[in-house]
């Protein structure tokens, strides 16, 4: 059959989905410089193909730019087409960029940090997925059965990742019902991010090529754990030497981690919004499901949001090298653009303000009262997308991190979402975001 190869130039919006629109691979040397049109209510699309209140209206045209270092051109050799996409920024047409330019927030954080902390990022995203499928395997969470009844998609999937430039790290199944874990290793800046567009959709495609259907939503049965995106994160200064950790810091942290942590902390349940976007995703974000449900700090505890990982050394420069810790208190319903940008603005905002070193959480917080945690420090993280929204919507410090004008239209498009869930129960809340994402 005849056949012109085109490419996909997308952008992560605050649905957290690729869109885009796609041109002959032959002209993206000259897109790179002209763009392909893009219109600003396009941002307002939710994952359920509603179009939630947009200020834009049919207003206004925009560039989305793509960047050809981030192609991806994955032939499966299996006989099917070519997945051919490269991610891009949405720009006026002045060519600055659009305030609701997920990428470009990301990069505008990414200089913050630089700027207050001295530092570079070095980060990567953990992904859980799930495969629909009504069978469940017995017995199968981390075990050799489970893995070896999607072996093929775990092998083509790391195939993929790497014909895309990702540092593999593992695959195993997950403790919950056909889930799944996929891993890859750190990178500095925007690269992370981009790399997580490009894990969820390689993911997806990989599947599809297996007859399997993935999804990435953030929990598909209210009683049980869900699937969640873990940022490890450390710093790195203009050497690329380790500025993470201290052997007399609380549990290991720098002076720069403690504030940054501390800063995660005091804004998590105003930015959980942004990293924890779905209806749904405040069903996993609860107690005894390994995710978070309250501001703390843990070490080696997956039960806090933000936890200090493990070392595997006694060599205190490879100590330093390795130190990292996790936010847990993300999914992929977010862009992972605006979920890292979040974090780490809360994370400059700690430091600007040389808040002290958290300590670290070392009792149960759901023995506790509210008196109790709030004279410790703590907060139960909101229980609600619409919670969520309003402690987003009330904190001027957190709006105030993002370009004038941001919050409300992403207050708006969530709460378009939300109003297509309406008189739907959790499971049936559950059933229509497994198919959005
Ligand atoms: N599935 C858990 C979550 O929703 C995480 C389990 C783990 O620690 O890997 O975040
Ligand atoms: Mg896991």
């Amino acid at each position: 059959m005849i056949n012109k190869p085109l490419v996909f130039a997308l952008t992560s919006d605050f649905s957290g989905t690729a869109r885009g629109k796609s041109f002959p691979l032959e002209d993206l040397p000259a897109r790179q410089l002209k763009g392909i049109g893009w219109t600003p209510t396009n941002v307002q699309i939710t994952c359920f193909d509603s179009i939630a209140e947009s200020p834009f209206g049919a207003l206004g045209d925009l560039l989305l730019i793509p960047n050809a270092e981030t192609l991806v051109d994955i032939d499966f050799e299996d006989g099917s087409l070519p997945e051919r996409f490269v991610i891009g920024d949405v720009t006026n047409l002045a060519g600055e960029p659009w305030e609701y330019c997920s990428r470009s927030i990301l990069k505008d954080a990414l200089n913050q940090l630089k700027k207050h902390g001295g530092a570079s990022l070095f980060s990567a995203f953990e992904h859980e997925f799930q495969i629909k499928d009504n069978q469940v395997q017995a017995n199968s969470a981390y075990a050799l059965s489970g893995f070896s009844n999607r072996r093929q998609l775990g092998e083509v999937l790391m195939a993929a990742l790497e014909k895309a430039g990702l540092n593999l790290d593992s695959f195993m199944k997950e403790y919950g019902a056909n889930q799944y874990e996929v891993v890859v290793g750190p990178e500095t800046g925007i690269k992370s991010a981009d790399f997580a567009v490009i894990l969820r959709e390689l993911t997806r495609a990989s599947a599809k090529r297996c007859g399997l259907d993935a999804t990435f939503s953030p929990i598909l049965d209210p009683d049980s754990v869900g699937n969640g995106v873990h940022i490890h994160m450390s710093f790195l200064d203009d050497d690329g030497q380790p500025l993470t950790y201290d052997a007399n810091g609380v549990a290991g942290m720098s002076t720069l981690t403690g504030s940054f942590i501390a800063g995660i902390l005091k804004y998590l349940d105003s930015i959980v919004a942004l990293t924890a976007p779905s209806a749904i995703s405040y069903i996993r974000l609860a107690p005894n499901r390994w995710s978070a449900a309250f501001n703390n700090l843990g070490f080696l505890d997956r039960e806090a949001a933000v936890r200090i990982c493990p070392l595997s050394t006694k060599d205190e420069d490879k100590r330093a090298k390795q130190y990292n810790f996790e936010f847990r208190a993300a999914d992929a319903a977010a862009s992972p653009y605006l979920a890292l940008a979040s974090v780490i603005y809360a994370g400059v905002q700690g430091i600007k303000d040389n808040l002290p070193m958290p300590n670290i959480t070392e009792q149960d917080l759901t023995s506790l009262s509210n008196e109790q945690l709030s004279q410790q420090g703590y907060t139960r993280l909101p229980q609600s997308l619409e919670a969520a929204l309003a402690l987003f919507e009330n904190n001027d410090v957190v709006r105030g991190w993002f370009p004038s004008g941001f919050a409300d239209v992403y207050l708006a498009h969530k709460r378009g979402e939300l109003a297509c869930l309406t008189e739907l129960n959790d499971q049936q809340r559950c059933d229509k975001y497994k198919d959005a994402y």
